[in-house]
C-alpha cells in the first residue's frame, strides 16, 4: 500500500496529460500542472489491494478523500470507474500496442468475414470487435473523461483500404501562414464584392464556396482549394447573383417595404447606366424602374402587400437582363478568388517544401491505392514523418486553456481538452510521450477558426457559421450507438464529434483525434453510421450519392441513419434527392424547435449555452442495404426511442442524472430503448 499526499483532484480533474518534461510544451511556473507519469491519478490517495487478475489488468484502487470512497485506476488504459472493474474475459482491444484492434483473439461469436490489417496479408476474423456493451455485459459508466462523450466504443466499420495521406504533418509555422492567407482570400472577396458589385459578400458565403470546393478539389492542400473543374463556383456565382442589385429582407413593416422596393428600382437603374448593357436590356430596365417611381410618387395609403407584389413585379421584369449584364463580373469575382487561392496553396506548399528540407524530406506525390482488401477503419496516416515542432504555449486557466503560438492565442474548454488528449491517446501512434501534442491541438484549432471565419476580437456565440458544427444533442447519439448500432459519424470534427472514430473536413490536422478523412473518400464496406452533413446543398448531395453506391457495392450489412434540415430550396434540393433514394427504410421529420443541437461551438462556451433549439425541422432517413435493413432495422419501437431521445431538455436531464450518480449510464439507458440484437 502506497501512502501518497492529497486527496485533491477527482479522476474527472486528472491531469490532461503526461510528463511536463517530455512535451514541447512550455508552462510558466504558474500555471504548472502538478505532473503525473502517464496520466496517473493526481489524488494521491492510498492504494488499495485489488484480485489479481485486475492487477494483472492494469488496474488499481485508490481511495479519494473529497468523495470519501475508493476509486479505480488502469494504468494501462488511463480509464477510472467508481465501481469495481470487471475481469475482462478476454484480452482487451489496446490502442497503443494494437491500434487497430485486430491482434486479440477473436470473442466466441461466430466469424463471418475476414479483414486484413493495412500493410499486412495476414487476414483477421471480422466479428471480434464488438460493441462495448456486448462484450462485458452493462458495465458502469467510465469515468475516463469529464465530458459526455463515450470514447469506448469500438467502431464497427469495416472499410477498403487506403493509400497514407500525402499531407504534411501539422506544423504551426505553416498552419499560421496558410490561416493568414485563406484569411486574406476572404477579405478579397468582400473587397471586390463590394468594389464591383456595390454589395456586401453574401453571408457565410465564402464557407458555403469552401465547403462546395472541397466536394471536387483534387489538389494538394488540405485547406485552400487548388484544384476543381469547373474553375467558377455555382454556389458563388449563385448567391453573388442573387443579392444584385441589393440583397432583399422580409421587410419587418410597410416602410421597410416601401423603402425597399425604391433601393431596389435605384439600385437596378445605376447598374444598367453604369455598365455596359445590352440596348433592350437598358431600354427594358429604364421603363419599368420609370414606371415605379411614378407609381410610388402618386400611389398613396398603398399597403404592406402593395409594396411587396410591385417590388415581385419589378424583380420579374428587371431581373434576367440585370444578370445578363452582371454575369461576366460575377464570373469574374469567382475566378478571381478561385485563382487567388490556387496561388495562395502553392505558396504554402513552398513553405511547406522549405521546412520540410530543413529536416532532409519533402512533400511526396499524392498516392492511390486499388485494393478490396478490408480492414477496420483506422485513423488517416501520413505517407511522411513528421518534423520537428516549434514551441506552442500552454496556459492553463480555470475552466479553459489558452494555447499561443507567436502572440495567436486560441482558447478550448478543459473538458474539450481533456476529450482531445482521451482522442490522441486512442488514434495517434507516432507521439506516444504527447510531446508534440499542444502544438498539433493549435494547429486543428486554428484550422477551424480559420475555417468559420471567426473574429478573434469578438464573442462569435451568435454567429451563424455554428450552425456548420452544431451536433446532435448526447441522449440521440446513446440512443443510436444503443438502439441501431452505431459507432462511426460521417460528419464531424475532433471537437464536435461523440465517437472516437469519425470523418472530417481536414485529414491532415485531424487524424491524430481520429479523423478517417473526407467522408466522401471512405470506402465503407459494413458498419451502422450517422450521417449529419453541414449545411452545404452540394457537400450533401455528394454524400447521398456517395452513401448510394457504397450501399449498391456491398452485400455487408451497411446502414446510414442521415440527419438532414428540412429545406426543400433550391429544387431539387439535397434533400429531396435523399427521400428519393432506393435504399430508403424509412423517414420521419422532427418539427422546428421540438428538438434541440449542442451548439456549435461547444469547445469555448460554458455549459448554460451549450443547448439551442432548432430553428428548423429535422428530416431523418435511414438508408440501408438488405443485410443492414436485417440487422439494424428502423422499426417503431426503436424509431421512438430515438425521437423520445430528441425531446428538448432531454441532455440536460441526463446531466442532472450523471451528477447525482454517476456511475449511471445516461439517462436514455431507461426501458425504452430497444437494445441491438
Ligand atoms: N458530429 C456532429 C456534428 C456534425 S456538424 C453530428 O454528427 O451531429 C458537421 C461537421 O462535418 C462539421 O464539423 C464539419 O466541419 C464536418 N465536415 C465538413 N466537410 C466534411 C467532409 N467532407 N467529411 C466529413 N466531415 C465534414
Amino acid at each position: 500500500m502506497n501512502e501518497e499526499i492529497d486527496v485533491k483532484v477527482t479522476p474527472e480533474e486528472r491531469p490532461l496529460w503526461p510528463p511536463l518534461e517530455h512535451s514541447a510544451v512550455q508552462i510558466p511556473p504558474q500555471h504548472m500542472p502538478i505532473p503525473s507519469p502517464q496520466g496517473a491519478p493526481l489524488s494521491h490517495g492510498v492504494e488499495y489491494e485489488l484480485p489479481f487478475e485486475l492487477q494483472q489488468q492494469g488496474w488499481k484502487k485508490f481511495w479519494s478523500k473529497r468523495e470519501n470512497r475508493p476509486y479505480f485506476w488502469n494504468k494501462l488504459t488511463g480509464e477510472s470507474l467508481w465501481e469495481m472493474p470487471m475481469v475482462k474475459p478476454q484480452p482487451h482491444f489496446d490502442p497503443i500496442t494494437d491500434p487497430l484492434g485486430i491482434c486479440a483473439p477473436p470473442p466466441p461469436a461466430p466469424v463471418i468475414p475476414v479483414v486484413h490489417m493495412p500493410n499486412t496479408s495476414v487476414p483477421v476474423p471480422v466479428a471480434k470487435r464488438r460493441a462495448s456493451e456486448e462484450i462485458g455485459g452493462p458495465q458502469v459508466k467510465k469515468f475516463v473523461l469529464a465530458g459526455p462523450w463515450d470514447l469506448d466504443v469500438p467502431t464497427n466499420v469495416i472499410i477498403l483500404e487506403r493509400a497514407p495521406c500525402s499531407y504534411m504533418h501539422s506544423h504551426p509555422e505553416v498552419e499560421a501562414y496558410r490561416c493568414s492567407l485563406l484569411a486574406k482570400l476572404r477579405q478579397c472577396y468582400q473587397e471586390l464584392c463590394h468594389s464591383r458589385e456595390s454589395i456586401d459578400a453574401p453571408k457565410d458565403s465564402f464557407n458555403r464556396w469552401l465547403m462546395e470546393r472541397k466536394v471536387i478539389d483534387t489538389g494538394y492542400d488540405p485547406l485552400l482549394p487548388s484544384n476543381c473543374y469547373p474553375e467558377v463556383s455555382l454556389s458563388m456565382y449563385k448567391e453573388i447573383m442573387n443579392d444584385i442589385p441589393i440583397k432583399l429582407v422580409r421587410p419587418k413593416f410597410t416602410g421597410d417595404a416601401r423603402k425597399q422596393l425604391s433601393r431596389y428600382a435605384e439600385a437596378a437603374k445605376k447598374i444598367m447606366e453604369s455598365r455596359n448593357a445590352e440596348a433592350e436590356s437598358r431600354k427594358v430596365v429604364k421603363w419599368n424602374v420609370d414606371e415605379t417611381f411614378q407609381w410610388l410618387r402618386k400611389t398613396v395609403g398603398a399597403t404592406y402587400d402593395d409594396f411587396q407584389d410591385r417590388l415581385a413585379h419589378l424583380k420579374q421584369q428587371c431581373q434576367p437582363h440585370l444578370t445578363e449584364t452582371v454575369k461576366a463580373s460575377v464570373e469574374g469575382i469567382c475566378l478571381k478568388i478561385y485563382n487567388l487561392s490556387v496561388e495562395y496553396a502553392k505558396k504554402v506548399k513552398e513553405k511547406s517544401n522549405a521546412i520540410l528540407k530543413e529536416h532532409g524530406m519533402e512533400l511526396p506525390p499524392p498516392m492511390s491505392m486499388h485494393t478490396t482488401r478490408k480492414v477496420w477503419c483506422y485513423p488517416v496516416q501520413f505517407a511522411i514523418g513528421c518534423p520537428r515542432l516549434p514551441v506552442v504555449e500552454y496556459l492553463p486557466d480555470r475552466d479553459q486553456a489558452l494555447l499561443r503560438f507567436q502572440g495567436d492565442t486560441l482558447v478550448i474548454n478543459s473538458t474539450h481538452l481533456q476529450k482531445l488528449e482521451h482522442l490522441y491517446r486512442h488514434s495517434c501512434f507516432d507521439d506516444r510521450k504527447f510531446e508534440l501534442f499542444i502544438p498539433r491541438v493549435w494547429v486543428m484549432l486554428k484550422r477551424y477558426a480559420t475555417f468559420l471565419g471567426l473574429n478573434p476580437s469578438s464573442n462569435n456565440a451568435n454567429s451563424d457559421v455554428q450552425d456548420t458544427q452544431q451536433s446532435l444533442p448526447v441522449t440521440v447519439f446513446e440512443c443510436l450507438n444503443r438502439t441501431f448500432g452505431v459507432t462511426f459519424e460521417c460528419f464531424a470534427s475532433p471537437l464536435n464529434c461523440y465517437f472516437k472514430q469519425f470523418c472530417s473536413a481536414f485529414a491532415d490536422c485531424d487524424s491524430y483525434f481520429g479523423s478517417r478523412g473526407s467522408f466522401l473518400q471512405l470506402k465503407a464496406v459494413s458498419g451502422s453510421f450517422e450521417a449529419h452533413p453541414p449545411y452545404s446543398e452540394e457537400l450533401m448531395e455528394a454524400s447521398v450519392n456517395h452513401m448510394e453506391r457504397l450501399l449498391g457495392d456491398s452485400p455487408e450489412p451497411l446502414s446510414f441513419v442521415v440527419l438532414m434540415p428540412d429545406y426543400r430550396e433550391p429544387t431539387p434540393s439535397a434533400l429531396e434527392r435523399l427521400e428519393s433514394s432506393q435504399f430508403k427504410r424509412k423517414q420521419v421529420t422532427i418539427p422546428a424547435f421540438e428538438h434541440e443541437f449542442r451548439h456549435g461551438f461547444q469547445h469555448v462556451l460554458n455549459k448554460s449555452e451549450l443547448n439551442v433549439r432548432s430553428v428548423h425541422g429535422t428530416v431523418i432517413v435511414w438508408l440501408q442495404n438488405s443485410a443492414g435493413h436485417q440487422r439494424w432495422e428502423p422499426s417503431e419501437d426503436r424509431v421512438q426511442a430515438l425521437l423520445e431521445a430528441f425531446r428538448p431538455g432531454r441532455e440536460r436531464e441526463r446531466d442532472r442524472q450523471e451528477l447525482l450518480s454517476p456511475t449511471r449510464q445516461g439517462s436514455t439507458s431507461d426501458s425504452k430503448d430497444v437494445l441491438v440484437h
